[in-house]
């Protein structure tokens, strides 16, 4: 056992934890970061884009060393059939800016050097340490962890649970219920290798420019789930992901998926002569709002992941990751300074606090999304209707535009009832309401 006391125990080197083990260090607090990989970094999965704000708050000047590959200048959303790609794009120069909003970056690279910052705000931080459970007094207060290390008990004033998707560690001591497989997506991810000029030419690129591709569409096989493309430096990031309850209906893959969409046509000439060096698999919490677990209690707090904060429709997590940790470091750090104890009531707090920020504002405004997009038209029908609307109205064949517009407007209907169509709409309006 070691036998110093913290001030507080950090479970996790991701974003969330990170940010926490900051923030609370650079207030001057005892701080202890546990992580289970090889170093922070190792064990995580990301597309991945970086939100310049949330990490802007924690470090301002982290432009100058943090190691980011491209700024993004173009957002691309597609909507796929088997054959084609509807979509929207905007690209604009106005993001080549100073200070530019949103880099792709790689994270195991990303994640080592924001410890390193932790590290020097004075956080003690022990990677390849498993957290094997919480340390709680008959009355279900918690006074620290146990660790897979020898004599591994460690106590501290509260213990924070940044330990990502899984959150088994709330699960064991009974503080959150196992996640239900209709809020977890499962996503794949690989890594393509090419030369900086090949992307630079495939995607109209110079210098650190970078683009944004979220695709849907039959792509998933009629499950809920999205796509994408990223650019880096010298390599593309390609990834899909779905609810993992779909996967299990369907028996369909997570790596057939992804090899179908890296093999349609408006995809393969992307990567087309690249060198795959990484794949990896990765659980997303995607049940917003209404699957948010209690956050606090006697002795502990649950930030990122592990306390369900991810925008699927934006595709945000890190950024939420790193806001949930930065706000509860200072919920603590407040109930600290006041001599407080670490009760319930006193860390209710955090949640207070991250009520006023955009983090449960935006979850909360999405919070029926999950139910509208549980429906395998999206993912099936529509992309196949639009497509078809999209050929009719741009091939030219002799055929007047109003018997075009008509047989537009005709295919809907024959593939779709009034009814399905009405509620389809009137589902996907309350969700994004
Ligand atoms: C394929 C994919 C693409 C994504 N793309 C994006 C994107 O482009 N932009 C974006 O903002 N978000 C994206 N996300 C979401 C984002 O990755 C997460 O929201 C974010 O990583 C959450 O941070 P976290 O610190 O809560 O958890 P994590 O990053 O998962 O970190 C948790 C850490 O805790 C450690 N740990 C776990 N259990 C223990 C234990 N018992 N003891 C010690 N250590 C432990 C883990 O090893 C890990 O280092 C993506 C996710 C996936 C899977």
């Amino acid at each position: 056992m070691i036998e110093e006391k913290f001030d507080a125990i950090v479970v996790g080197a991701g974003p969330a934890g990170n940010a926490c083990a900051l923030t609370m260090a650079s207030r001057g607090m005892k701080v202890l970061q546990l992580e289970r990989g090889e170093y922070p970094g190792s064990k995580n999965v990301q597309g991945a884009i970086l939100y310049a704000d949330a990490l802007e708050k924690l470090i301002p000047d982290f432009r100058e060393d943090a190691p980011l590959e491209r700024h993004v200048i173009e957002q691309r959303i597609w909507m796929m059939d088997d054959r084609s790609v509807s979509g929207m794009q905007y690209r604009s120069d106005d993001f080549n800016e100073e200070k530019p909003n949103r880099y792709t970056i790689i994270r195991a690279q990303f994640d080592k050097w924001f410890s390193k910052r932790v590290q020097a705000a004075g956080a003690l931080v022990i990677c390849e340490t498993t957290v094997t459970e919480l340390v709680q007094e008959p009355d279900g207060r918690v006074i620290g962890v146990r660790t897979d290390r020898t004599g591994g008990f460690v106590r501290a004033d509260v213990v924070v649970l940044a330990e990502g998707v899984t959150g088994l560690i709330g699960e064991r001591a009974g503080l959150r219920s196992k996640p239900n497989a209709k809020h977890m997506a499962l996503a794949v991810k690989e890594m393509h290798f090419l030369p900086r000029e090949t992307i630079d030419a495939r995607f109209n690129l110079k210098g650190e420019e970078g683009v944004v591709i979220e695709a849907a569409g039959t792509i998933t096989k009629g499950m809920t789930g999205t796509a994408f493309v990223y650019t880096n430096k010298e390599s593309l990031s390609i990834g899909i992901g779905c609810l993992i309850s779909d996967f299990a209906e369907t028996h369909e893959t997570p790596y057939g998926l992804l090899e179908t969409f890296r093999n349609h046509p408006s995809v393969a000439p992307l990567v087309e002569g690249s060198e795959v060096k990484e794949y990896a698999a990765h659980m997303i919490p995607e049940g917003g709002y209404n699957a948010i677990p209690q956050l606090f209690g006697d002795g502990w707090v649950v930030v990122g992941d592990a306390g369900q904060f991810v925008n699927a429709v934006h595709r945000e997590g890190s950024n939420l990751a790193m806001t949930t940790g930065r706000i509860a470091a200072e919920a603590i750090f407040q109930v600290k300074s006041r001599r407080e104890k670490p009760t319930a009531e006193a860390l209710s707090l955090y949640k207070k606090m991250l009520d006023a920020t955009f983090v449960m504002k935006d979850l909360k405004k999405y919070r029926n999304l999950p139910r509208a997009l549980d429906n395998k038209h999206l993912f099936t029908t529509y992309p196949q209707l639009l497509s078809q609307a999209m050929q009719t109205w741009f091939r030219v064949d002799g055929i007047d535009k109003k018997s075009k517009e008509n047989e537009i407007v005709k295919s809907f209907f024959r593939k779709r009832k009034l009814t399905g169509l009405a509620s389809d709409i009137w589902s996907m309006a309350r969700g994004w309401r």
